[in-house]
């Protein structure tokens, strides 16, 4: 599955935002949408253990934001979390914890961006599309 996400440029900015708030730790959350369309993003805490390297999503976070996007029949599309220094690609613990069917993005802050991949296919590259 290689089809490009979509992503509202107001999604791009909230998540650079997030990546911003926690810097210099990672940070984590979700994107909600609709048929490869994301229409929002949900901030969860990162409760890992060594913050600056590693990402662990709330359970209870995350379970709530599953539970309420299913309610608004909204799919989960990917999980973003970021490395505020880089690398823009995912990393080997990345690829080693890929358990969702769900993209992954990875915000970057200096320089800024976000990218996305399937960690399931290697690290593959998906396109992004931003819409304003
Ligand atoms: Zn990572």
């Amino acid at each position: 599955m290689t089809e490009p996400l979509r992503l509202p440029g107001a999604v791009v900015e909230g998540m650079l935002a997030h990546a911003r708030a926690r810097d210099p730790e990672e940070c984590v959350g979700l994107v909600f949408g609709r048929e490869g369309a994301a229409t929002r993003h949900v901030p969860l805490t990162n409760t890992a253990a060594a913050p600056r390297t590693r990402f662990f999503a709330d359970p209870t976070e995350l379970l709530r934001a599953l539970i309420d996007a299913d309610a608004r029949g909204e799919a989960l599309l990917a999980l973003y979390h970021s490395h505020p220094d880089g690398p823009s690609a995912p990393s080997e613990t990345d690829l080693a914890h890929a358990h969702y069917s769900a993209l992954t993005l990875i915000v970057t802050l200096r320089p800024e961006g976000v990218r996305a991949f399937w960690l399931g296919e290697a690290g593959l590259e998906v396109r992004l599309e931003v819409m304003s």
